[in-house]
């Protein structure tokens, strides 16, 4: 698995003996890879290789990153099958397809890309999904193994915040960890991994921002990780000086991808940070691919 060194690099405008480190996420996603590649060839014999079905919604968004993790896929060996649905999907059309994974014993991981259209039940679909082919770890079977921490496949967007963490080489044991943002498929996984390891771990959300408490809370942190999709909600000045900063957010403002939190100012006080775009975006789209390898494991000792 990488390591810490290679995998933080200095911005150009941060002193050479500065501290403030970013946390390279493209170069974690390429040692992944790598590690990935190597796990898959001991694994696959002749025809038989990992299959993801990817259930995505027509957005432009969704479209990008559809391609990007295809085009993973395939130079890993794991073949991924986007079925690109329109908003106007109905409930029913996406059952039937998640049903019809869920029986082809070549299909070994299902993905369900979030968030779905306003008419399709989160809940219903994640409860209906194969619980050995759930590479998100939504389905309740698998949300309570995580809550006893003993999951298997688990948020591959949470791992990737642990992964992230990791890298930085620092011990989470004991720190104080803030999670802004409580999402089932992020901030929740994320504050009960962060618990797993230890981090006397506070949960933000938009009541506690309605409440003007965010900033406070922000200040104490040593492990700071924000997943709202607000740009600038969380302000430079906020953080902890030698802060560990975790930005999942993504948000679109002038035609440029940002996250959540104030990068500029605030990459001066922590010492990691994840840029946005690059942080934790290709750390995640691996760990969609660990995942399906796992799942494609389960499914062959089944
Ligand atoms: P989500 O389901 O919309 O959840 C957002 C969370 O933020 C909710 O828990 C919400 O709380 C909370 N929130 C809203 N306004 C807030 C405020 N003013 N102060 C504090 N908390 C507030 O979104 P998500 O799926 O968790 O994703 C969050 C962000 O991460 C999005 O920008 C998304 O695009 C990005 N993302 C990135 C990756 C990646 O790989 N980089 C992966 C997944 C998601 P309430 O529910 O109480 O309103």
């Amino acid at each position: 698995m990488p390591r810490i060194s290679t995998m933080l690099v200095k911005t150009s405008d941060v002193p050479a003996m500065s501290n403030h480190r970013v946390l390279d996420g493209k170069a974690i996603a390429q040692r992944m890879f790598e590690h990935l590649r190597r796990e898959l060839s001991t694994l696959t014999t002749g025809r038989l290789v990992p299959q993801l079905g990817v259930l995505c919604f027509e957005t432009p968004a969704s479209r990008v990153y559809v391609e990007a993790q295809q085009k993973v896929a395939a130079s890993l060996g794991i073949q991924a099958f986007p079925k690109r649905c329109p908003m106007t999907v109905s409930q029913q059309q996406v059952e039937d397809t998640i049903q019809e994974w869920n029986r082809d014993p070549t299909i070994h991981g299902i993905f369900v890309h979030q968030p779905m259209p306003p008419q399709i039940d989160p809940q219903r679909v994640s409860a209906l999904i194969d619980p050995r082919k759930d590479i998100e770890g939504i389905h309740p079977q698998n949300s309570a193994r995580r809550f006893f921490a003993r999951a298997r496949i688990g948020s591959c967007t949470a791992l990737a915040v642990m992964e992230l963490i990791e890298a930085t080489g620092q011990g989470v044991a004991g720190k104080e960890a803030v999670v802004v943002g409580h999402s089932e498929i992020v901030g929740r996984p994320v504050s009960m991994l962060l618990l797993d390891k230890l981090a006397t771990t506070t949960v933000c959300h938009v009541g506690t921002d309605q409440a003007g408490r965010l900033e406070d809370h922000v200040r104490r942190a040593d492990i700071l990780v924000v997943a709202v999709g607000r740009p600038q909600l969380i302000k430079g000045a906020w953080i902890k000086p030698g802060a560990i900063v975790i930005d999942v957010g993504i948000n679109v403002v002038g035609g440029r991808v940002v996250g959540d939190v104030e990068f500029e100012a605030a990459h001066t006080r922590a010492a990691f940070i994840t840029p946005v775009p690059g942080g934790v975006g290709p750390v995640t789209v691996m760990m969609v691919m660990k995942n399906t390898i796992e799942a494609f494991k389960l499914q062959r000792v089944a």
